[in-house]
């Protein structure tokens, strides 16, 4: 049997890693743990949010072929899903989720195209500028490099075609319920037809 890859996206601010989460633990998913050049932030974990790496080791396992995808989100700074993790997960029958950027969704979805894909958007841009300044974790002109990113972002994902879904989070415990009840008819389909 094999499983369902799930990629999650949105701006960031959108509350879409505590979605992610949420939606890991109440369908038993695998939370596939990127690599990354970009620093460790406060309240980062190594080895569980991702796998910090140096330039040089992230070279190296793009250069082997060790990525599934990967991108540049901000200059100078990558960050890539490792390969192997996630085939073997899959492999196992597993529910795997990313949560990557557009760029990188738009990768996965070409080498697999059973690939089920959500992106997260934020009710209006006041609430995401709103959500971007309240976490207090980047200064104002981080905060404002997030903002003009996740603009584009949007528009981006909008333009890709990429995304089989686009769900609004309002109210976070109701945007869980709906990614979750999109997953399982996902699953369910998917199951039916194999
Ligand atoms: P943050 O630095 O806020 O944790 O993440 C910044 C952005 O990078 C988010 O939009 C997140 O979805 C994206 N991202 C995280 N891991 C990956 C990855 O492995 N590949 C790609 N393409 N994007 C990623």
């Amino acid at each position: 049997m094999s499983g369902l890859l799930l990629i999650i996206s949105g701006p960031s601010g959108v509350g879409k890693t505590t979605i992610t989460h949420q939606v890991e633990r109440e369908l038993q998913a695998e939370f596939s743990v990127s690599i990354t050049t970009r620093a460790k932030a406060m309240g980062d974990k190594d080895g569980l949010d991702y796998h910090f790496v140096s330039q040089g080791e992230f070279n190296k396992a793009r250069d082997n072929n060790e990525l599934l995808e990967w991108a540049e989100v901000y200059p100078g700074l990558s960050y890539g899903t490792p390969r192997k993790p996630v085939e073997e997960a899959l492999t196992q029958g597993k529910l795997v989720i990313l949560e990557i950027d557009v760029d990188g969704a738009m990768q996965v979805k070409e080498k697999i195209p059973q690939a089920f894909s959500i992106f997260v958007l934020p009710p209006n841009e006041s609430v995401l500028l709103d959500r971007l300044t309240a976490r207090g974790r980047d200064d104002h002109s981080a905060i404002q490099r997030r903002f003009a990113k996740a603009k584009r972002e949007i528009i981006k994902a909008w333009e890709s075609g990429v995304y089989d879904e686009f769900i609004v989070n309002r109210d976070l415990s109701h945007t869980v319920k709906e990614a979750v009840s999109l997953v399982s008819k996902r699953r369910d389909n998917a199951t039916l037809f194999t």
